[in-house]
Parts: C-alpha cells; sequence; structure tokens
C-alpha cells in the first residue's frame, strides 16, 4: 500500500478544509471500504482525514420525517427505533448488507459512496475507464454477468453494490451536505448518483471535499407495506445480482402512490418509474403486478453473460410487492 498521512478533524467545517485544499486527500469513515481499495491499489490518497469521530451521528425527527447523520454507524440506524418504526424498508436493506461486523465499523454516509464491486475495477492490471479513464471497459465484453441492465454506456457496465441507497432512493431521500466555505446544498436522493455515460470515473454529482452530513427521509405512509427483497448467489456476504426495495400506499383496495427501486441492475439505484405509473390506481394482484414489472423491464439491455437477469428482476419486481402489499416488513 503506498504510505500516506493521516490527521483527524476536530469539526465538519476543518475536515471540509482540509480535504478541498488537495485532490489527493480523501476523507476516512469507517473504513470498510476505502482502505480494501488502498490495499488494493485501486485508491491512492496522499492524506487521509479521519471522520469518524466527528458530531454527525445523531438519527432524529426533523420536519416531519428524520433527518439521520452522516457518521451514525449502519448497525445503529437499522435498529433506532425511528427507523424501524417509521422507515422499516430502510432497516431491511441496511440489514440486507455485508456482515454484523462490517455493518458496525460502516457509516451512512461511507456506505453511499462505496465504489463499484467490478472485479476489473480491482484488478489494477485489466482496463477499466472507472479506476483509469481512457484504457477502456474490461466488462463490456469480458465477463458481466454481475454487470448493469439499464442505464449503462460503452464506457461502463458496472453496477452500484449499496442496499441502503436502494431503499433510500425509494423512500425519496435527500442528501445534505457541506462544501468549502461553509456553504450547504441538498441533493435529491436520485440526483445524488450518476450513470457512467462519458466520465464513470465519476460515480456521484459531489464535488471534491464536500462532506455528507446527514441523509433526510421526508414522512411517507409505507411503514406498513414495504418490502426489500435481495436476490444474492449466496444468502450472505454476496452483493445483490437483483434487489427491489418497494412500498406501496392504498386508497381502499386501490393503490395511491407507488415506489419501487431497483439494485444491482444499474451504476446507481434505479427507480422503476415505469412499474409505479402503471401501478397508480390499480388493485393490488398479481397480473398488474406482473404488467407493472413487465413494463420497466422491457426497457432493460442485458449484456452477454446477464440476460438471466431481466427475468430475475421481472419476477423480484413481482414478489417484492406481493410481499410489501402483505405488510412484509419488518
Ligand atoms: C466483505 C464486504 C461485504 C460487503 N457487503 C455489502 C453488501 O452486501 N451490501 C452493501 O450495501 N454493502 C456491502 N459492503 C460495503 C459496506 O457497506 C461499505 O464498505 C461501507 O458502508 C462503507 O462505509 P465506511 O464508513 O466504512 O466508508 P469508508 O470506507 O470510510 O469510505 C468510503 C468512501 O466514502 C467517503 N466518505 C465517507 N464518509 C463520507 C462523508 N460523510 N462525506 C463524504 N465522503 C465520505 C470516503 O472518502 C471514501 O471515498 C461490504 C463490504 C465488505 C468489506
Ligand atoms: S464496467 Fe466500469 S468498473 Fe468495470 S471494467 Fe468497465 S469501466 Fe471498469
Amino acid at each position: 500500500m503506498k504510505q500516506f498521512n493521516y490527521s483527524r478533524a476536530v469539526d465538519a467545517s476543518n475536515a471540509v478544509q482540509i480535504v478541498s485544499a488537495s485532490r489527493e486527500t480523501k476523507f476516512l469513515a469507517g473504513g470498510t471500504n476505502l482502505i480494501d481499495l488502498m490495499k488494493e491499489g485501486v485508491e491512492n490518497p496522499s492524506t487521509l482525514v479521519d471522520i469518524a469521530r466527528l458530531n454527525l451521528k445523531q438519527i432524529k425527527n426533523a420536519g416531519g420525517g428524520i433527518s439521520i447523520g452522516a457518521l451514525a454507524k449502519n448497525t445503529d440506524t437499522a435498529n433506532h427505533p425511528l427507523i424501524r418504526q417509521n422507515y422499516p424498508l430502510l432497516t431491511q436493506a441496511i440489514l440486507a448488507g455485508a456482515s454484523q461486523q462490517i455493518r458496525n465499523m460502516a457509516t451512512n454516509g461511507g456506505n453511499l459512496l462505496q465504489r463499484t464491486r467490478c472485479p476489473y475495477f480491482y484488478e489494477v492490471a485489466m482496463p477499466c475507464n472507472k479506476r483509469e479513464p481512457g484504457t477502456g471497459c474490461g466488462a463490456l465484453e469480458g465477463i458481466n454477468r454481475m454487470h448493469a441492465i439499464f442505464g449503462w454506456s460503452e464506457k461502463c457496465v458496472a453496477v452500484y453494490p449499496s442496499d441502503m441507497s436502494i431503499a433510500l432512493a425509494a423512500l425519496d431521500a435527500v442528501v445534505k451536505v457541506q462544501g468549502a466555505n461553509g456553504q450547504e446544498r441538498n441533493i435529491p436522493f436520485i440526483d445524488f448518483h450518476r450513470l457512467p455515460g462519458n466520465n464513470p470515473e465519476k460515480d456521484t454529482n459531489l464535488n471534491h471535499g464536500e462532506l455528507i452530513t446527514a441523509i433526510e427521509l421526508p414522512k411517507n405512509n409505507f411503514a406498513n407495506k414495504s418490502y426489500y427483497l435481495k436476490v444474492r448467489d449466496r444468502a450472505s456476504y454476496a452483493f445483490a445480482l437483483v434487489s427491489v426495495a418497494a412500498g406501496l400506499e392504498m386508497d381502499g383496495s386501490r393503490i395511491k402512490q407507488a415506489r419501487v427501486a431497483m439494485g444491482g441492475v444499474a451504476h446507481k439505484p434505479w427507480r422503476a418509474t415505469e412499474t409505479e405509473k402503471f401501478l397508480i390506481g390499480k388493485t393490488a394482484d398479481e397480473t398488474n403486478f406482473k404488467q407493472a414489472a413487465e413494463a420497466e423491464m422491457r426497457q432493460a439491455k442485458p449484456l452477454e453473460h446477464n440476460e438471466f437477469k431481466v427475468e430475475l428482476g421481472r419476477r423480484a419486481i413481482v414478489h417484492a410487492l406481493q410481499k410489501a402489499m402483505n405488510g412484509g416488513a419488518t
């Protein structure tokens, strides 16, 4: 591993100031992703600024919804009574990820910014436009079983790995960030991560040096009818082949609002807007769920080795909606 300088930030402004000053400097939170990438030589910062002890850990009621500190641990977030009671979809999604030990270290901000698990990205001897722009994409015509079926470009076909973020996308979260000179801005979750386009090296719309301070969730009426389904190769320690976060709000026997987001299918959390649109005003039955899933999945563009994800995605949407309808949340 390349040698690096380590310092501990005294407060958020101090952290932003140091990291903004050099593109070679990065924030260090739980370190469960960044340190792995440094060991592999994928990330090579010259300085790490430790933010893990900053006072950004609170989970509290705010403006009718909830504010979740960027440095609260994934475990503490999943198990917090306000989250369990009002956003069980988020609890399920967090607990579907990684392992207990990793969730105890991992922070919410770090979870959002974890990088792709594309094996070519991790293997520094292989071409990868995300790791080294202009070198090509090893996965495009390589082994792309785990890769994208929506929104990919010739430059990159990677998928985004976070489970937590798929629930946050369905829940219309907002990411609060602090930049240089104390400037703050709010980024709607769906605009936070990017599709690869011509610049797959950029995962998000954050500027260098901007610190995530909190994630805000608006009030919703999905708590009793929501479900996170993760389909993976083995039951633990595996990233999603396909995942679905689903929430339904009913008006009598008809669907008033639907939220469906997918993981494992694109370079960012994928909001299944065609599914959502189809469901409004319909009865919540299997026929409608199947048609709603088809409306989304007919737009999929699979690669050579991942055509199976289209049928898997269809079935996963139907199953997640059925579980949500039956109050499948914890
Ligand atoms: C074996 C293994 C299995 C895993 N399985 C899963 C899984 O199934 N599902 C899943 O979702 N995740 C999984 N993960 C990923 C894990 O959830 C992430 O590694 C973790 O959430 C990252 O959080 P962290 O605090 O450790 O981030 P770090 O590693 O400290 O940081 C990650 C990135 O975020 C930046 N950063 C951190 N905090 C901030 C902030 N507040 N503002 C701005 N930038 C910031 C850092 O500079 C760095 O670039 C797995 C990880 C491992 C090691
Ligand atoms: S899919 Fe993206 S991350 Fe994977 S090799 Fe291609 S450019 Fe790199």
